[in-house]
């Protein structure tokens, strides 16, 4: 039986990763970095052909993760690599690393917590279908260099959020005052009056308790900030159309049963490129474009039937 696993990532926009419909890790829009939520443009899938031909394909997804300082084994610790690591899960950092090796990301950054991301080695290929000339380009992809990510304060995500989600539905930070709570909906019960911020309620974590709501005296403000919030460097929110899910963003460390990714048949997969074939022949490092020709005697089919 073919089995392909297939890693999907979208196309930056303005500097940013927009986020896939079916992310591998979905992390919430708004975290502890300004390149945070870059990590949900990353989709990876499992597609095989069942025995009366048809090609089934089922996007995979995280169910568990822990924070990279609190996970055993990994000698990530703060003293070690700084405070950024306190606000990275090793799901994240995988993540992070798996998608700068096919991206090629280059780090402009000496920092240690940035070395827990350096990309794996290995060449990547790019692909490319030449239609007029009937033929696929296949060259080295280039590399792509960027700046660390940078943490964010809990000011800062508060800016972000206020930004994203506006200020007349969201309460940053403060619980709000009964009667602040939109008129409740058929299954609005226990969304409504609440004192669990949304993270807490909406992440589908048993864990979390919303605990430790300890009021932050950080810069002289008497905010809240839950232990969930907290590692993602927010103030803890509380969503007045709590029924509307597009309000409350995407959980976070544990995704709820509701994401698992449905199966779907899909069509027969592109027929796949001898790279190693190439590699023989290919001498230089940089650069060198190697032609490979698409089955010369097929006229006008670049659907690449088999
Ligand atoms: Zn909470
Ligand atoms: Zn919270």
């Amino acid at each position: 039986m073919e089995v392909n696993i297939v890693v999907e990532i979208m196309i930056p926009h303005n500097g940013r990763h927009p986020r896939h419909p079916t992310p591998f890790y979905p992390v919430p829009d708004i975290g502890p970095f300004d390149m945070y939520s870059d990590v949900a443009a990353m989709a990876i899938r499992i597609e095989w052909q069942k025995d009366d031909g048809q090609w089934i394909s089922r996007p995979l997804t995280l169910t568990r993760t822990k924070l990279a300082s609190s996970a055993t084994g990994t000698g990530i610790t703060t003293t070690k690599f700084g405070p950024e690591v306190e606000y990275m899960t090793m799901a994240w950092l995988r993540c992070v690393k798996f998608m700068g090796s096919l991206m090629q990301w280059e780090w402009q950054s000496k920092k240690p917590f940035v070395q827990l991301m350096v990309r794996y080695p290995g060449r990547v290929r790019c692909i490319e279908t030449d239609f007029l000339g009937q033929k696929y380009v296949v060259s080295i992809a280039d590399k792509i260099k960027r700046p660390e990510p940078k943490l964010l304060d809990l000011e800062q995500t508060a800016a972000l959020l206020r930004k994203r989600y506006g200020s007349e539905n969201m309460m940053i930070g403060l619980p709000p005052k009964k009667g602040w709570w939109a008129v409740p909906g058929e299954d609005m019960r226990g969304l409504i009056n609440r004192t669990r911020c949304d993270m807490c309620v909406f992440s589908n974590d048993n864990r979390s308790k919303c605990t430790n709501r300890k009021a932050s005296h950080e810069q002289g403000t008497e905010k809240f900030s839950c232990d969930l919030c907290k590692s993602l460097r927010r103030w803890c929110t509380w969503t007045r159309v709590a029924n509307d899910r597009v309000h409350i963003e995407y959980p976070f460390l544990v995704v709820p049963f509701s994401l698992k990714y449905k199966l779907q048949g899909i069509p027969a997969p592109p027929i796949n490129i001898d790279l190693l074939n190439i590699d023989s022949e290919e001498k230089d490092e940089d650069k060198a474009e190697a032609m490979t020709q698409v089955d010369e005697d097929e006229d006008e089919d670049e659907d690449g039937e088999e």
